[in-house]
């Protein structure tokens, strides 16, 4: 029997509900705040994502899936090496969404000089070669925004704001989730900080694992992250980002957390909080769940640096990413059925010789917008019923013999159990009636 990919899940029934209604509240609520759709394609160049990941992140070194066609894949087997493929023809699966909507702002022009910022949401896979287990996926699904052209620590806590009201509505107690706001600072005082951090890795070298060694050289501040207990008692002792601000960093951040404050979000700061793609800068957020086992269940921050290195002009830029099946795990483990019910349903009855009316009656009720079921296997009347109870039908339209020889169809109220009789010519206004008094 063919199987899944370890790290891959099928999304059916009550789960792909789920994953639309965290669809629908986005819609609802970005598009308030101005945020249109987009979707990029789910493969680009790898350098896409080099330039605006970074070269140094777990995510382009380790986690990037490769795409490569059949033909390509013969070449490169018996060339043994990359080397010889053109920029064009190295393709990855994208890891994120940030990247790929900023290529295409640049390609399109979607933030010309002087015009007004763009505002775009996405509902997405995404595509990691992470070790799978709880709440780590291989492919999963993210909802994100991203917001081009706006610098104002204003967009920053709004774009906080709008993400904590998105947990609200998608069933969070607001009471249950942490959120963790940092400043990274930007060109101007980060190279400085980064080089205090290199160095106090190197003074340390004794007690830190190699691969913050290796990090001090190509990115220090991700081993505030390290998965090693040890390197991150030693790393509490860093010089923190939040001592090493340039003024206009620190009155950026000071802004935020006033307009934060106004709007009676909370918050705690934490200067350690280094988020795990170089692209970041100044305001960088990440919330948890109070006592969920399921790490981060969402994050973002301002990369205003990547539209240029992504071959287009200055532009400043922020967003972030929530990750659909960590929060649904979180919401499982709180007790909020987020899969719902399947929306109500006509069960159209018959027998074999009433075929033809059961199928104009079906299609007629389908075009005045009723999820209608009916039977194809000709099962009895009895087992029929069995069948709209599993459909979870409210109403039963019974078309037989004696219905159709007098013009009328007997409707069935499957809660009550109450018939009545109806003339054709009247069921689908009956149908549509009984159906929304219902729901
Ligand atoms: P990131 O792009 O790494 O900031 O991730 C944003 C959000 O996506 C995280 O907070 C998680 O909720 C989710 N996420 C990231 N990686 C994975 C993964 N491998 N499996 C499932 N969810 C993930």
């Amino acid at each position: 029997m063919a199987q899944h990919i370890q790290g891959t899940e099928d999304l059916f029934g009550g789960y792909m509900r789920a994953w639309q209604h965290m669809q629908d509240v986005a819609r609802d609520l970005f598009g308030a705040y101005g945020f249109d759709m987009i979707e990029t394609p789910a493969i680009e160049q790898v350098s896409t994502f080099v330039h605006g990941i970074g070269e140094s992140t777990d995510v382009v070194r380790k986690e990037m899936f490769r795409v490569f066609s059949g033909a390509l894949m013969e070449r490169l087997l018996q060339s043994g090496s990359e080397s010889s493929l053109k920029a064009k023809q190295r393709l990855a699966l994208r890891p994120e969404g940030t990247a790929g909507v900023v290529r295409a702002a640049v390609e399109n022009n979607l933030v010309p000089q002087g015009g007004a910022p763009v505002k775009v949401w996405y509902a997405e896979a995404m595509f990691r070669g992470e070790r799978p287990q709880k709440g780590r996926l291989r492919q999963f699904h993210q909802v994100g925004v991203e917001w081009l052209g706006a610098s104002d620590p204003a967009s920053d806590a709004e774009c906080i704001i709008m993400l904590m009201e998105f947990y609200r509505r998608v069933g969070f107690d607001p009471s249950k989730l942490t959120l963790r706001i940092n400043s990274m600072g930007d060109a101007n005082c980060r190279p400085a900080y980064r080089q205090k951090v290199r160095q106090f890795i190197l003074d340390h070298k004794d007690e830190m694992c190699e691969d913050c060694l290796e990090r001090a050289e190509i990115n220090p501040l991700r081993s505030f992250d390290c998965k090693n207990d040890h390197c991150r008692q030693v790393m509490a002792g860093a010089p923190l980002v939040t001592d090493n601000l340039c003024d206009d960093c620190r009155e950026h951040y000071a802004k935020v957390k006033q307009y934060l404050d106004e709007a009676g979000i909370s918050y705690i700061e934490d200067p350690t909080l280094v988020r795990g793609l170089d692209y970041y800068m100044r305001t960088v957020f990440e919330v948890e769940v109070e006592g969920s086992g399921v790490g981060a269940i969402g994050g973002g921050g301002r990369y205003d640096g990547l539209m240029e290195l992504e071959g287009g002009k200055p532009t400043p830029g922020l967003g972030f990413a929530v990750g659909f099946e960590r929060m649904y795990l979180a919401l499982q483990e709180l007790g909020v059925d987020l899969a719902g019910q399947e929306p109500p349903c006509v069960y159209v009855a018959c027998t074999p010789e009433e075929r033809d009316e059961v199928f104009s009656a079906t299609l007629a009720l389908r075009q005045a917008g009723v999820r209608a079921e009916a039977d194809y296997q000709g099962r009895s009347l009895k087992s029929q019923f069995k069948q709209a109870d599993k459909h979870h039908a409210c109403l039963c339209v019974v078309l037989g013999p004696d219905e159709v020889a007098a013009g009328k169809a007997t409707l069935r109220d499957m809660s009550t159990h109450e018939q009545v009789q109806v003339p054709l010519s009247e069921l689908v206004n009956q149908v549509c009636e009984r159906v929304s008094q219902k729901h």
